[in-house]
């Protein structure tokens, strides 16, 4: 019988989740002869058989991949047959172009949540249990290859038991590189506020669900860092934790131990359910049912709640101990990022936590979870974090030189990239705060090294203040690249769907720096990854005071009315007479007001005229309550006027902003007034973009920018632009906010490198 032998190269996800022992086990179902091996750029296969055997083996390969891994392709190539029986698994091979990724952290199995529930099992309620097919990666992972001695369990040495678990190809513990036992792993602890043990000595977790039953606030050192929890039915915890934290009005994620719990709290489609379930395990927000028991400070004024299902055993036993939902909520002061580190920690929590819930397995890089929405029945993410990074995107037009986009000032997120592909990083958070710039320069270093990208062209914003803007300057030896802020937004909504344009976008954002030199917002772009222009844009208004009027939405409003010659309306009462004149003043003569485009504070000015919030807490506040109190049956649109100059058209909303006071005068109610608003901005934004695309003889449309997170404007801008036959991409693996700018900016990098 002739023999064929193949050398077959995996590329994709394919260590640290099982694969080399199924493709041993597969040999061995087959009768394949050869061997399998782990080398820098994945998994190298040498398969011996029968030629039709062989075919149906490399076939197997892909279509049979164990549940963590992602086979991206297999290339087979022939080579001379030995004839020599048996198959093996061959030690690490080292050499070659690095591209073995590290994987997101993923949720407890069910094999492994089968263990942590059987009293007989050795790791019967260990708050670690983990195997090939779940448990923590890249929040543990120091450096690669991705083995046990660069991750933060080098510290514990393995039992003979789970050695032998390690070292067997057939173990679902082949190669885990965080397995661990009771015997041998990371220990829980239950710390009064001042470090010293809980005095009993009982189980830590049964003794922390106590706690929480009984009304206290927890600090639980997780997977990504450190959160706060506490029971969420009670107001008197809820309103503890929210004074404690100076959290004023965001709302608070919370823990339920399955699917039913959630279903008590909120109405579930199958696509919030998939989300919920699946192995990345994000907050997701989903409808709030009337019934829903929990504390009325939990999320004031959101028609949704943010919910997420355990992703480690530790929270697991928490949340079934417990037996109630849980507040699970980031452990920081207000505006801070996420403490991680132990003594960090322990410093920063001891004013909120009664009591910390500790273990002594370190977390390698803070990692916030991740949040998720769904519109029309796909993902829509608003922070990519815990359970997806550092998942590689392709790029549409590959990288020429290595590349890092610094990304923007808030809601930073920087990538990495080379060749086709880019590492969109975790979320870092808001640059303004020193401690959150040191985490995007030791993650940018982190990520260098796991993807061993030696960026030769840094892309950076075109904001000359932004810190990573500063960053980039600052860096030594590379080619610097600007990009504009929703440029940088339209091309990462192109290239997560492989696209490079043309296409016709309407980017809605709350500020981003235009190449004017003006403060841009509501912009209608045409071109593609390389290049840009700008076809309208929303009429310029003054944003009276600068940064305040972010805070104090009815700054905008008063912006607007004066620019109508509308005088102080009785919304206003709470403003008094000469404040509101010297704000009139300023938005009329431009002192320290510069003009601005920005669709997130047009949105302010008519929350504030309706009365919502005059001020806020935290950016964006009025439009995500103006969005939640719309009544969808109210849906007659309001005018907008389209005014035309040479190419560039511009959207007028005074004629809405009239309509809206009309309404209020005529004691219309605010939702109907917030439904209208939306209707007319929709159908003013498809109109605008139809126009231009007609123009341009473009089909391709896409909607971005933080103003995009709203599902109601989103939903009825895609219908409409939908209904006029031009085919419309929004983000999806990336958010439409400023988590997407890096990935954006490497993208139009590499276009332009390429000559695009
Ligand atoms: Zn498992
Ligand atoms: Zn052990
Ligand atoms: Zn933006």
């Amino acid at each position: 019988m002739t023999l064929r032998r193949v050398r077959a190269r995996v590329d994709g996800t394919v260590q640290g989740v099982g694969y080399r022992p199924f493709v041993y086990r597969l040999a061995g179902e087959l009768g394949i002869a050869g061997w399998v091996l782990n080398d820098e750029r994945g998994v190298l296969v040498e398969a011996e058989g029968p030629p039709d055997v062989v075919e149906a083996f490399v076939a197997r390969l892909s279509s049979d991949a164990p549940p963590l891994a992602e086979v991206r392709g297999v290339q087979a190539e022939p080579v001379a047959a030995l004839g020599a029986p048996g198959f093996q698994i061959v030690g690490s091979a080292r050499g070659g172009a690095a591209s073995a990724p590290v994987t997101p952290d993923s949720a407890t199995c069910a094999d492994c949540l089968a263990e942590l529930a059987d009293p007989a099992d050795r790791r019967h309620r260990y708050p670690f249990v983990n195997c090939t097919n779940c448990g923590p990666r890249f929040t543990i992972v120091e450096g690669i290859p991705y083995d046990r001695p660069l991750t933060t369990m080098a510290g514990f040495e393995m039992c003979r038991a789970c050695r032998a678990e390690y070292e067997d190809p057939l173990d679902r513990r082949f190669h885990a590189q965080p397995n661990a036992c009771p015997a041998c792993g990371p220990q829980v602890r239950l710390l009064e506020r001042d470090g010293e043990p809980v005095a009993g000595g009982e189980d830590p977790l049964r003794a922390a669900a106590q706690d929480l039953l009984n009304g206290k606030i927890l600090a639980v050192k997780g997977l990504g860092g450190y959160h706060l929890a506490c029971r969420a039915d009670s107001e008197q915890a809820v309103g503890a934790l929210r004074a404690r934290k100076h959290r004023e009005d965001r709302p608070f994620a919370l823990l339920v131990a399955d699917v039913a719990a959630a279903r008590r709290l909120v109405a579930l489609d199958a696509a919030e359910e998939a989300l919920l379930t699946s192995r990345a395990r994000p907050i997701v927000l989903a409808r709030r049912l009337p019934a829903a028991a929990v504390a009325p400070s939990i999320a004031p004024g959101a028609p949704d709640l943010g919910l997420m299902l355990p992703y480690t055993p530790l929270h697991q036993l928490l949340a079934t101990d417990s037996g109630v939902p849980l507040v699970l909520t980031s452990g920081n002061l207000s505006d801070e990022p996420i403490a991680f580190a132990d003594d960090d920690a322990r410093e920063r929590l001891k004013q909120i936590a009664d009591r910390f819930l500790v273990h002594d397995r370190p977390i390698a890089t803070r990692t916030d979870d991740s949040v998720v929405r769904v519109v029309r029945e796909r993902p829509l993410m608003l922070r990519r974090s815990r359970g997806y990074v550092p998942a590689s995107l392709d790029l549409p037009i590959a990288a020429a030189q290595h590349l890092l986009g610094v990304g923007a000032e808030q809601k930073n997120a920087f990538c990495v990239a080379k060749g086709e592909r880019a590492w969109p990083s975790h979320h870092i958070g808001d640059l303004k705060n020193y401690e959150t710039l040191q985490s995007l320069q030791t993650g940018i270093e982190h990520f260098e090294r796991l993807f061993e990208v030696t960026p030769e062209v840094v892309v950076h914003d075109l904001h000359p203040d932004y810190l990573s803007t500063r960053y980039a300057l600052g860096r030594e030896d590379v080619k610097l690249l600007s990009v504009q802020h929703h440029h940088a937004h339209l091309a990462a909504t192109l290239a997560e769907h492989g696209e490079t344009g043309p296409a016709v976008g309407a980017i809605f954002d709350g500020t981003g720096y235009g190449t004017d030199g003006t403060i841009w917002g509501g912009e209608i772009l045409v071109g593609g990854l390389g290049q840009i222009g700008r076809s309208g844009r929303l009429r310029p208004i003054r944003l009276p005071g600068g940064e305040r009027a972010i805070r104090e939405p009815w700054r905008m409003a008063c912006a607007w009315l004066t620019d109508m010659q509308v005088a102080l309306p009785p919304a206003f009462e709470e403003i008094a007479q000469p404040r509101w004149n010297m704000v009139a003043r300023m938005s009329i003569q431009g002192t320290g007001s510069p003009f601005t485009s920005s669709m997130g504070r047009l949105f302010d000015a008519v929350a504030a005229i309706c009365g919502v919030r005059l001020e806020v807490s935290y950016e964006g506040q009025a439009a995500v309550e103006f969005e939640a109190l719309a009544d969808r049956a109210a849906a007659d649109p309001y005018p907008l006027e389209f005014e035309h100059r040479g190419q560039s058209v511009a959207l007028d909303p005074r004629p809405m902003i009239r309509a809206v006071l009309d309404d209020i005068a005529a004691g219309v109610p605010v939702p109907a007034i917030s439904a209208r608003f939306h209707a007319g901005l929709a159908r003013a934004t498809a109109d605008v973009l139809v126009i231009v695309a007609a123009r341009r003889g473009l089909q391709l449309a896409v909607l971005s920018g933080g103003v995009f997170q709203n599902r109601l404007l989103l939903e009825l801008t895609m219908d409409a632009l939908e209904q006029a036959g031009l085919r419309v991409l929004v983000p999806h693996a990336l958010a439409p906010n400023d988590g997407q700018i890096a990935f954006g900016q490497v993208a139009v990098a590499a276009a332009r490198l390429a000559g695009a």
